[in-house]
């Protein structure tokens, strides 16, 4: 490979890689230091940081004393690993969030379709008069005579007198049994209704906590961001 300019040092040097533009782990780190410097300033001067909360289990190592460059650029390796790690997480809890909103979605539309619009039909049905109900359900005759378009079928109607009067026994009873089984339907709707709002609870919560996480996810890059900007600090000043 052909030789280069350092653009930190100047020195001239021959690249291990196509695109290495600085002879040594030393003057990459500073060139990192003074883009991550300039990154802050602009940042800092935009916007208002949140207080910086320290995240109890990461350690920070010691500043000064016996550590070594080596030492030093171990950290920085580490923390840039462990940026990359955070981030991931982030983005994969993000796409996670969206797609667990759009279950919400669909659900919401499920309830009320199930809740709403099923349920309603039915109570609408259970409004309806003894003959009226007979008529339009339970009445095969007449129903298959219409279907078929035969010749006034409405006069295979069953009276109001034809099911409440006292012949009218065995219509009451089918027509009961009908009704029961239209609230025994409204039951199940309203069963299926509930547990579709207990999926949407519990997505609910699961993308409370995906956030939460986010959020500590959010405060572990910057103590990692601060940390190698110190290291980075330290070796240009070495
Ligand atoms: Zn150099």
């Amino acid at each position: 490979m052909n030789a280069k300019i350092c653009l930190i040092c100047g020195k001239e040097f021959t690249p291990k890689r196509s695109d290495a533009s600085y002879c040594s782990e030393k003057c990459r780190a500073k060139a990192n230091y003074k883009k991550r410097v300039a990154a802050k300033e602009k940042t800092e001067s935009y916007e208002n940081i949140e207080p910086f909360t320290m995240v109890p289990e990461i350690q920070s190592p010691p500043l000064k004393g016996e550590l070594s460059m080596d030492s030093m650029l171990g950290f920085i390796e580490k923390s840039e690993n462990e940026i990359k790690r955070l981030t991931d997480e982030i983005n994969e809890l993000k796409s996670q969030n969206n797609m667990l909103a759009n279950d919400i979605f669909t659900l919401k539309e499920q309830v009320k379709t199930t809740g709403e619009i099923n349920i309603k039909k039915i109570e609408l049905v259970l409004e309806l008069t003894d003959s009226q109900i007979f008529n339009n359900y339970l009445n095969t005759e007449y129903l298959t005579a219409k279907k078929m378009d035969k010749a006034n079928p409405e006069k295979l109607l069953k009276t109001d007198w034809e099911i409440t009067g006292y012949s009218g026994e065995s219509f009451r009873q089918r027509i009961n049994n009908y009704r029961m089984r239209l609230k025994n339907e409204i039951l199940k709707l309203e069963g299926q209704a509930d547990n579709i709002q207990n999926q949407i609870r519990k997505t609910e919560t699961l993308i409370v906590s995906n956030k939460e996480t986010i959020q500590e996810n959010i405060q572990q890059v910057r103590f990692y961001q601060s940390r190698i900007l110190r290291y980075e600090g330290l070796l240009v000043g070495k």
